[in-house]
């Protein structure tokens, strides 16, 4: 039981505490408030209500597509054989092919899968890719496993979910625990088993390798997108990005090139935490070091030039602005008690419960969503798709500049909408993501 009372929001038009849409019910979405899949599709249902989206839009996106799970078998390096599990979930593709990352990791279930699903089709509306949603993963840790047999667990893989997946139906990419090196078994993968006609099959994903049809400045793409975010957000919270401090959870993909980026900018990084431990130096940690010891150790435990500290200290350590970058859910009430922020960016997807958030609320602590902020990765996906069903390769000023350029984008929508509805920001996203599928749905009707 949570010792913590509700508190009396102080962000304009927060969402209630007590909101339960009726869909909840009729699509038979698990009643658990704190389950993810409905912790992400309730804020899309909010929105939807706030803006009075048609009861038919939202019962279809409440729900996938498709849902496709697989069982395949590996050889091990030691001569025996396992069995591995699957998942691949098709959102919604109104806007265009789906579009979404693979997870490699043991915990993976079809909830996570789905939610993470179903942000990607609002994620991508939002940003003004023509694209999608999706998003899959194996129950795997790649830590345990050699190069050879993580190679043939994502060749089979592969191999099991070929038929659906392709350049124009369904674009994986990587997400937590996978990388660029597991893309480029995919898509060598794929090329082999698709007849090769006039298309460029390596298209099937993005997240590739630069020297095997990537693009420059993919793999830094997310957490540029964070910072592209923060620094056009926070003047409008009296914060100005070379005077910020900022801690952060999860050092890998997007929590590592947030941290190195905003640096950059000027702000300094206090306190950094992942699943190998928690570290804070007052006068500061520089966030290129962090990375590169990061990269050789596997983990920030062990780092000399910042203290360990504990779980609660990382929480309530002071700075201006958080970035969650690991998992899903890692605010819940108490973390979001003990934080002293002023603003949380949402570089994970998911972060925050809708219980962390009304405490969040509640003290008056700016929420940057996540499908605004993170969706720079997805952005440059779709360059990389781009460049490779042309044959062409981008400069990485041209990169940066139009991912700049979307994410402002997606940032004005957001705005426009907080200011037409006078919600708070993430129903504002939801509202701007809905209204493009709005418009598409009402163009290209329901067939027959
Ligand atoms: P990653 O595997 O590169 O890094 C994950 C990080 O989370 C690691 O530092 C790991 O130590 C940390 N972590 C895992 N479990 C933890 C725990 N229990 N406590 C503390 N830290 C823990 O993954 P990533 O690609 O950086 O993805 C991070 C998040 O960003 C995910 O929510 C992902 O869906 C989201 N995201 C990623 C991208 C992308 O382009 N990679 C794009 C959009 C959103």
């Amino acid at each position: 039981m949570s010792t913590i009372a509700a508190p009396t929001p102080k962000v304009k038009n927060a969402q209630p505490k007590d909101y339960n849409s009726p869909l909840f019910a009729e699509l038979g979405l698990p009643s658990d408030p704190n389950n993810l899949y409905r912790q992400t599709v309730g804020c899309m249902l909010y929105g939807a209500e706030v803006m009075g989206l048609p009861n038919y839009l939202q019962q279809i996106l409440a729900q996938p597509k498709n849902e496709i799970m697989v069982h395949f078998p590996v050889k091990m390096d030691d001569g025996r054989f396992q069995l591995f599990k699957g998942y691949r979930v098709q959102h919604n593709n109104a806007l265009g092919p789906y579009k979404g990352g693979l997870r490699f990791h043991p915990d993976v279930h079809l909830d996570d899968v789905k939610s993470l699903a179903f942000l990607m089709t609002m994620k991508c509306s939002l940003v003004g890719v023509p694209y999608g949603g999706g998003k899959g993963g194996i129950k795997v840790d790649p830590r345990k496993h050699s190069k050879g047999e993580m190679e043939r667990i994502v060749r089979r893989f592969t191999s099991a979910i070929a038929h659906n997946v392709g350049p124009e139906y369904d674009i994986p990419a990587p997400d937590v625990g996978s990388n660029s090196q597991h893309m480029a078994w995919i898509a060598d993968t794929y090329t082999f088993l698709s007849e090769i006609g006039g298309s460029n099959p390596t298209a099937v994903v993005t997240g590739k390798p630069v020297e095997y049809g990537g693009s420059l400045g993919r793999e830094k793409a997310t957490g540029q997108g964070v910072v592209d975010t923060l620094v056009e957000m926070l003047p409008e919270l009296n914060l100005r990005p070379d005077q910020c401090t900022f801690s952060v959870l999860g050092y890998g993909n997007v929590g590592s090139w947030s941290g190195k980026i905003f640096q950059d900018k000027g702000a300094k990084m206090i306190a950094v935490a992942d699943h190998t431990g928690f570290i804070k130096n007052d006068k500061g940690i520089d966030a290129h070091d962090l990375a590169k010891y990061v990269d050789q150790h596997g983990g920030v435990k062990g780092y000399t030039k910042a203290g360990a500290i504990t779980k609660e200290e990382f929480y309530r350590t002071k700075v201006d602005v958080f970035i969650p970058a690991a998992l899903e859910q890692m605010v819940q009430e108490t973390e979001a008690a003990w934080l002293d922020c002023k603003v949380v960016a949402e570089g994970a997807n998911a972060p925050t419960t809708p219980a962390g958030e009304r405490v969040l609320q509640g003290r008056g602590i700016e929420v940057l969503p996540a499908i605004l902020c993170n969706a720079g990765g997805v952005t440059v996906s779709y360059f990389e798709w781009v460049q490779n069903k042309t044959f062409q390769s981008w400069e990485l000023e041209k990169v940066d500049s139009l991912l700049n350029k979307h994410m402002l984008g997606a940032a004005a929508r957001t705005r426009a909408a907080r200011k037409k509805y006078n919600c708070e920001l993430r129903t504002a996203a939801y509202i701007a993501a809905l209204e493009r599928l709005q418009k598409a749905y009402e163009f290209r009707g329901i067939f027959p």
